[in-house]
């Protein structure tokens, strides 16, 4: 069992500009996957809590709709360089809670930084249309304004990076916003929202917290006080999401689970190929919304197993054990619960005949190190291409091999996926590079990119049932959800 310090605090909610203990008393605990410790006490917030925000949200609003764009904008740059100022910590926080190696880690609060900057053009991006003389002396005009007060409900996986991808723009917008962060890992969330404190131009109100679980998401899609809610999390709870945020009349954009593939043609250059994979499918542990989780491997059976092996190979040269530790490519997985569940599915394919060429059981620590959550890379044959191991999200470091002939097979097999969030092909042929972005059906397509995550100025573009909503994470996508049109029809003769 985990030891608990003495000091372990119980974390607060930030309410109106101040920190407040939610109302019950029950909490959980956050565990820092590579050592078992507890980092703190989650409180689970209920309605009571949720309540106190959307009404500190609610007061905010009116001036902070009227503070002009460029006021807002500076308000996000001042955000901006706080955030800046204090990367490495939050990334040491992201290690600590999610367990992902520190390298990763930064990457991560990098890639929510530059939303924070994207969103520093809002004066431009708010921009409307007109469109004069519709009629004598009629002109039109398209204004965009807030929503109202915004949600956002997010995963464990990027504990920095995703409620980033919200706030900024939500603010920048004019909205003001409560912040619902994973359970698991909400210390990054904690202090992210300090620095919002500390910027003097961000007036009380218009960013809360709210720390919980279940009974804390549930008061945020029922209360008739939110107007839009943004959530990440699994395909399951997106769609619960996003049904109950209509049920009460909200906006919704709810991003769900994946499963993507990289194929890897007969010409790809398996230098560029292999370690881009290795990164794709065993960084975070797999545990990313983006990792490759199946290897399409395309051509005859000698090109195929030169594939297999030289993944293996490269796979069984990966470091694994805590994210702090130099050298480390493989992290903890979340909790002991999520390591069973990779445990399970690699006995579960070896009793269905699937050969496993690389056994993770073997290669990571033993027993799964002190908070029984490390496993090594795992690579396994999938003999049924519509089993669980090739369509099923596993989301640990357990990676796939589908046998394919050639590229219209690829595309079938991708393309039977429920997911399309990400693909990737590896290639030196640009007639099938053309030929696969043509016809895969993903948001977010690499060619020779093992990870292919758009920047912050474009939309992080999931398709099918990677997404419920229509409107897409950061870029323009975001400034559409989180304002209203609004057109204008005059007449001044
Ligand atoms: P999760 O669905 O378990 O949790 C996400 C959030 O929903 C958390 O804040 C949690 O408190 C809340 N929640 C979970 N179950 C709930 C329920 N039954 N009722 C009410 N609230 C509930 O997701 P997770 O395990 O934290 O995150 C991993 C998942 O997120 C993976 O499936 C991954 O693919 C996905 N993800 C998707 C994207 C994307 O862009 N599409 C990005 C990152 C992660």
């Amino acid at each position: 069992m985990p030891e608990r310090a003495t000091d372990t605090r119980t974390l607060r909610n930030f309410i109106g500009g101040g920190w407040v203990e939610a109302a019950g008393s029950e909490t959980l605990e956050d565990i820092n996957p590579a050592t078992a410790e507890i980092a703190a006490l989650v409180p689970l917030s209920g309605e009571a809590d949720v309540d106190a925000a959307v009404s500190a949200a609610r007061e905010a609003y009116p001036a902070w709709r009227g503070t002009p764009p460029q006021k807002r904008a500076r308000a996000v740059m001042a955000l901006r360089e706080a955030l800046w100022a204090n990367h490495e910590e939050i990334a040491r926080l992201v290690t600590e809670d999610m367990g992902k190696t520190l390298d990763d880690a930064r990457g991560e609060v990098l890639r929510g930084i530059e939303s924070t900057e994207a969103a520093c053009g809002i004066p431009h991006l708010l921009k409307g249309e007109n469109l004069e003389g519709v009629a004598t002396g009629v002109d039109v005009e398209l204004v965009r304004q807030p929503v109202g007060v915004c949600a956002a409900i997010t995963p464990f996986n990027f504990p920095a990076m995703i409620p980033l991808w919200f706030l900024p723009y939500a603010i920048a917008c004019g909205n003001t916003f409560i912040l619902k962060p994973s359970e698991r890992d909400p210390r990054p969330s904690e202090r992210i929202v300090e620095l919002v404190e500390s910027v003097d131009e961000i007036p009380d109100g218009v960013v809360n917290l709210i720390h919980g679980a279940h009974d804390a998401v549930n008061g945020l899609l029922d209360h008739p006080g939110i107007d839009a809610i943004s959530f990440v999390g699994q395909a399951s709870t997106a769609r619960y999401v996003a049904e109950r945020s209509a049920a009460s009349g909200k906006r919704c954009q709810a991003l769900g689970g994946a499963k993507n593939s990289l194929v890897v043609m007969p010409d790809a250059n398996l230098d560029v190929s292999v370690p881009a994979i290795m990164s794709s499918s065993f960084g975070a542990a797999g545990q990313r919304c983006l990792a490759g989780s199946v290897a399409v491997v395309v051509g005859d059976d000698t090109r195929q197993n030169d594939v297999v092996t030289a993944l293996r190979d490269a796979a069984s040269e990966l470091g694994t054990g805590p994210g702090d530790e130099d050298g480390v490519e493989v992290c903890p997985l979340v909790g002991p619960e999520a390591r069973e569940r990779i445990m399970d599915a690699i006995e579960r394919a070896q009793s269905n005949g699937d050969e496993v060429v690389l056994d993770g059981r073997e290669s990571g620590p033993d027993d799964g190190g002190p908070a029984h959550t490390m496993i090594g890379p795992t690579i396994v044959e999938a003999s049924d291409n519509e089993g669980e191991l090739a369509r099923e999200e596993l989301f640990g470091p357990l990676l796939a091999i589908v046998r394919v002939p050639d590229l219209d097979s690829a595309l079938e097999f991708v393309n039977g996926s429920r997911y399309g969030n990400a693909g990737s092909i590896f290639t030196t042929s640009g007639e099938a590079a053309r030929t696969y972005r043509f016809g895969v059906e993903a948001g977010m397509i690499g060619v020779n990119i093992g990870v292919a995550a758009p920047v912050a100025w474009f939309p992080f573009s999931g398709w099918k049932d990677s997404i419920d909503g229509d409107l897409h994470a950061n870029g323009a996508d975001a400034v559409e959800f989180y304002t209203r049109k609004k057109v204008v029809t005059s007449r001044w003769s």
